[in-house]
């Protein structure tokens, strides 16, 4: 693993991040740059463009793909920089017209149901190549996601990897925590009996080690994460999950990520 190019990646996603945030006036930011280390991660060093699939379930936080794909080469320029714009293919959540966007999403909870597919698809064809999707911790108080996680753990596939951002911050309340504990959250996550881990998000070597043993079951992440990481007056600030940053705040996020 190259930590110094990871970083470096994940430092240009942020930076995209809240430029075009900024442009636009477009919201959910904030958890875009709390799973910035962890798209760098699977776009630099884990995945095999052409076997593996990843999906966005917390599709809100479109804008932290986008900024993936464009740095990663799979979109170019003209196409990222038309995010949010009439006429662009790029919404304001991920959209399946995208070069490598293969589901579009955001309708919280249906990710780990669509991966769930596609990874069984795969290994009923025979198909090498892992599944990966991302959720956020607040979506998981969707129903959609355990009817999903009751269909993983019967065992009939392993070639999937549900990561969970866990960034303790959701949409419409405060923290997740105030709603319903992690801890609890994580106890309901071991009782599906798959492999559960919990990583630092944003930390290389353990993001790495929790994913390079072979999986002999489907395997969830549960990566703790920062909301607003990179940015010290949007960190654990539970309104840029919605704000964009005015221009002295823009100069001052330009300041610190570069
Ligand atoms: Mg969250």
């Amino acid at each position: 693993m190259n930590e110094s190019l990871l970083k470096e990646k994940a430092r240009a996603i942020r930076l995209l991040c809240v430029e075009s945030s900024a442009r636009t006036n477009s919201s959910h930011l904030g958890c875009s740059l709390s799973m910035a280390d962890l798209m760098a991660y699977l776009y630099f060093e884990k995945m095999d463009q052409t076997t593996d699939s990843f999906i966005l379930s917390k599709g809100h936080a479109a804008i932290g793909l986008y900024a993936t794909l464009y740095e990663r080469g799979i979109i170019n320029q003209n196409e990222f920089e038309s995010y949010h714009s009439d006429g662009s293919q790029l919404l304001a959540h991920p959209n399946h017209y995208v070069n490598g966007v293969d589901v579009s999403t955001g309708s919280l909870g249906h990710g780990p149901a669509i991966a769930a597919g596609l990874a069984w698809g795969k290994s009923i064809s025979k198909q090498t190549g892992t599944v990966y999707c991302l959720l956020g911790d607040g979506e998981c108080q969707e129903g959609t996601v355990w009817e999903a996680l009751i269909f993983i753990s019967r065992g009939l596939f392993n070639n999937l990897v549900l990561i969970i951002d866990a960034n303790n911050y959701q949409g419409f309340s405060d923290s997740s925590d105030s709603l319903f504990a992690q801890q609890k959250l994580l106890g309901m996550l071991k009782g599906t009996g798959l492999d559960v881990r919990e990583v630092d998000g944003h930390n290389f070597s353990e993001i790495h080690r929790s994913l390079s043993d072979p999986l002999a079951k489907p395997r969830i992440l549960f990566a703790r994460t920062t909301k607003g990481k990179g940015v010290s007056y949007m960190e654990n600030r539970f309104e840029w999950h919605y704000k964009s940053p005015n221009p002295e705040q823009l100069a001052q996020a330009l300041e610190e990520l570069k």
